[in-house]
């Protein structure tokens, strides 16, 4: 895939984003008001961009699978037949300054509704309609641990994205393209290329941002230590005390995927409209099937929320289910942290000890 390397100038980027606003609805970290923090939200103006962000709430993924939306509706037709009409376009968007993680946590989401054969429809076309614009951290929220999980701090795959820019200072940003709808989109700025040098800055930063977590976790025996311990007592001390079932946790996280469905039939039974919403394994009803519940206990399903991220995952996709955004602890009503439930279990295997402090 075509790949170029350029240097923006700030205010250069700026503009250009204007420009695109013509042709696309501009979606980017916005700081809310009242002290909401910061959320992907539809940006007006670009002065309302926050790019020093370090962690939102919600992911940018929710712009390629909403949390709600209509799969299709079915009509009844005068001749006593239906008709089902599915989503046939979506907004052209940009999801402007989406950092590393959350780059893989779509990547992630790929694997599961783009596969070969069971591709799903809408996500495709969210997909297809969407411009992907990565933004590199310049500094490190202290739950995050993308550099443990792979997925951090800086993007390596040569997939996924359109552009992917890292903050080089008073130079501007270091732009470099993926395909071809990126560069005929750049064409216009007529920037410089990018040297050895600016690369060289590029690698420095990310050394440096390195040195800078505060969290972290071994990953090298944790999927064959995690599906050993099933029983290990970390589950239900944990669950038992401190989890409320809430869901917050699998709200929050970029790559949960699961979902329910639900009809609504109009009055008349003319219309009917299918509905998708995000669904929690962390919900009672959500194991259950045919008058018996396979995860009837909360300790049952945390684990199942922490041994999928951390252990099933790659075996059915490939890769960890967890990209190391920090989310599900900074969002849990009680602190629950997954890290440190397998570090628990890692210390009782003598995989770890407990006096380190990350
Ligand atoms: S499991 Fe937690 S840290 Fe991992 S990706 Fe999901 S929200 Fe982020
Ligand atoms: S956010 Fe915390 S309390 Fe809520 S379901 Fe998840 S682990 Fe339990």
């Amino acid at each position: 895939m075509q790949e170029q390397a350029f240097i923006i100038e700030k205010d250069q980027l700026f503009s250009w984003l204007e420009k695109l606003q013509q042709e696309f609805l501009l979606i980017g970290p916005k700081k809310q008001e009242e002290g909401g923090g910061v959320a992907f939200l539809p940006i007006k103006s670009v002065q309302e961009l926050d790019l020093n962000y370090t962690l939102t709430m919600m992911g940018p993924q929710i712009y390629l699978y909403p949390p709600e939306e209509t799969i299709c509706t079915v009509w009844r037709k005068d001749d006593g037949g239906f008709e089902v009409r599915m989503r046939e376009e979506v907004p052209r968007q940009v999801l402007f300054a989406v950092r590393s993680c959350d780059l893989q946590a779509i990547l992630v989401l790929d694997k599961v509704f783009l596969r070969p054969g069971l591709e799903d429809r809408n996500y495709r076309l969210w997909r297809e309609n969407t411009l992907l614009i990565g933004l590199h951290c310049s500094s490190i929220h202290p739950q995050c641990f993308c550099a443990s999980m792979g997925s951090g701090p800086f993007f390596e795959p040569r997939q996924g994205y359109d552009l992917l820019l890292t903050d080089l200072g008073q130079i501007g940003y270091l732009a470099e393209t993926l395909g071809e709808r990126a560069s005929s989109l750049l064409a216009a700025l007529k920037a410089q290329p990018a040297t050895q040098t600016h690369f060289d800055q590029k690698r420095q930063i990310g050394h440096y941002l390195l040195t800078q977590f505060q969290k972290s976790i071994d990953t090298t025996h944790l999927v064959e230590v995690l599906l050993k311990n099933q029983d290990h007592p970390v589950w239900s001390q944990t669950a038992d005390q401190r989890c409320l079932s809430c869901t917050n946790c699998t709200k929050v996280c970029p790559t949960c995927f699961c979902y329910n469905t639900k009809d609504t039939v109009s009055f008349d039974l003319v219309r009917c409209e299918r509905t998708r919403y995000k669904d929690s394994c962390q919900e009672l009803h959500f194991a259950q099937v045919h008058g018996a519940n396979f995860r009837s206990t909360r300790s049952s399903r945390l684990r199942q929320f922490v041994t999928h991220k951390l252990a099933t995952w790659v075996e059915q996709f490939g890769c960890f289910g967890c990209v190391g955004c920090g989310r599900c602890m900074s969002w849990c009503p009680t602190g629950i942290d997954l890290t440190q439930m397998a570090k628990e279990i890692m210390v009782s295997e003598g995989l770890y000890d407990r006096r380190r402090q990350t």
